[in-house]
């Protein structure tokens, strides 16, 4: 391998092509909306691809939470939930799954990530503290500033930028993070927030250095390393295939690997772990996790259960084996990637690398006559719905809403819309569909005009924004 320039397809499976591991057993059917429905939809939902119903998407690119396909054995699993309020056998899977493939010491459930995310707020800050942390993730951010604290963004300055190809742009500045301990004192940071991949910044990784380099100066300042754990298992994909050392490990091991430098985790199982619902908090800690276990039963649920059916609990079980498979994670990817390239090929601005759950389009680069005041990339979520029925969503000034102490919009420097693949949803001819889709919206991308905001929610606005043709 010369340098660290992410392979194509062709150069890494040779002439031979690749196949998903699977085959499909059950089949949804998919309707389009005509040109005169899908307009009506788009003004019905305020120009917001959050609010139109699902029954006017043709292919459903919003997310990849909680939108992946069970396996055959996680239905199965499904059937053999036990129902019980406490000890649920289910929960007991769950935890030996989670100890044995993430290599924490104490589980308890989450409806998903997001009451994960509340709890270890809750528990791990006090009002006044900082949590720096690579880049913020939307929910993570909203939870660690109703707890009190601020965030503070260490990701290396090439996250912020769509051209750079760095091959782990999600790594975190040791400098930045060292001065910032220097400035405000190891005390006033409440812990560290990793995220593994960093979803904002176009699903971009994080190297095994890295985690273990934070881990050093963060243990000889005393300041704990937590963990988002939600898209760990694409990251050690990138780890396997770009950093030196790691070529022949397992996806499995990697994991495992890179868990040791921190000191607990949170994880939407929405994501990389293939189920429709779930979450989970772990930590190695006892007394934190006492502190924990005594607040579930107020937010969440019963600490075996944590607002979950056991049968859910069995099938996160059994989708967290499956997930760390290196067949699935290269097929999962490997979808991604093709999309992407098709999009590369033909000369459309999206952020590279590649990243392991969804392409990410400039949005900035298709209306550069846009001032991002106008929403370039709801515009262009709006554009590609428009034109195909496929739904897309904005990730740029909508999504990183407004300063809490200026009020004032924050301006993002990467202004995206997020085209995000489902796990073992979409076969590749759907790519091409979508790939064809993306190329007409471009072609006629000089006749965008933008949107104004004419509703604004004060929490997570780009969930339920309206808006209107500027
Ligand atoms: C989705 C997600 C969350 C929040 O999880 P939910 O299950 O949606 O509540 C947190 N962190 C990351 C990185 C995510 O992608």
């Amino acid at each position: 391998m010369p340098d660290q320039t992410p392979l194509t397809m062709g150069q890494q499976f040779g002439r031979r092509s690749w196949a998903e591991p699977w085959k499909i057993k059950m089949v949804e059917p998919l309707r389009m909306v005509d040109r005169a429905g899908r307009e009506a939809a788009l003004i019905e939902a305020g120009y917001n691809t959050f609010l139109l119903r699902s029954d006017r998407v043709y292919i459903d690119l919003l997310t990849d939470s909680g939108t992946s396909a069970m396996s055959d054995r996680q239905w199965a699993g499904m059937m053999l939930g036990d129902e019980a309020y406490a000890g649920s056998v289910n929960f007991y899977h769950l935890e030996a799954a989670v100890q044995r493939y993430y290599g924490y010491r104490y589980l308890l459930p989450t409806h998903q990530g997001r009451g994960a995310e509340h709890l270890i707020s809750r528990v791990a800050i006090t009002p006044g503290q900082i949590i720096p942390g690579n880049m913020y993730f939307t929910t993570t951010r909203a939870h660690q500033e109703l707890a009190g604290g601020s965030f503070v963004d260490v990701i290396i300055d090439e996250a912020h930028d769509p051209t750079s190809l760095h091959p782990f742009k999600g790594n975190i500045d040791l400098d930045k993070l060292a001065a910032l301990i220097e400035r405000e004192g190891a005390a006033r940071l409440a812990y560290v927030s990793l995220a593994a991949t960093v979803n904002m910044a176009g699903g971009q990784p994080v190297s095994l250095a890295n985690v273990k380099a934070v881990k050093q100066l963060c243990d000889r300042h005393g300041i704990r390393v937590y963990l988002d754990a939600t898209r760990l298992a694409e990251n050690a994909f990138f780890i396997q295939e770009r950093e030196a050392g790691y070529a022949d490990r397992s996806i499995a091991e990697i994991v495992l690997e890179f868990t040791r430098h921190t000191d607990g985790a949170w994880s939407s199982a929405k994501k990389d772990s293939l189920v429709n619902i779930g979450g989970w908090l772990a930590i190695n800690d006892f007394e934190v996790f006492e502190e924990l276990r005594n607040q579930i039963v107020l937010f969440e649920g019963l600490h075996t259960y944590g607002g979950l059916a056991g049968r859910d609990m069995e099938a996160m079980a059994i989708g967290i084996e499956e997930s760390l498979q290196d067949d699935h994670i290269r097929s999962r990817i490997g979808q991604v990637r093709y999309l992407g390239e098709l999009l590369v090929d033909w000369g459309i601005p999206i952020v590279q690398p590649i990243g392991g759950h969804a392409i990410f389009l400039d949005a900035k680069q298709f209306y550069p006559h846009l001032a991002q005041s106008l929403f370039p990339a709801q515009t262009l979520a709006a554009e590609l719905y428009l034109d195909s029925g496929i739904r897309s969503m904005e990730r740029g000034v909508v999504s990183a809403g407004r300063d809490p102490i200026t009020g004032d919009h924050h301006y993002p420097k990467l202004e995206l819309t997020r085209l995000t693949i489902p796990r073992r949803v979409y076969t590749q001819a759907h790519m091409d569909v979508v790939a064809e889709a993306v190329k007409a919206v471009w072609d006629s991308r000089a006749k965008a005009r933008g949107l104004a905001m004419v509703y604004e929610p004060k929490y997570l606005r780009f969930f339920q924004a309206r808006f209107s043709p500027a």
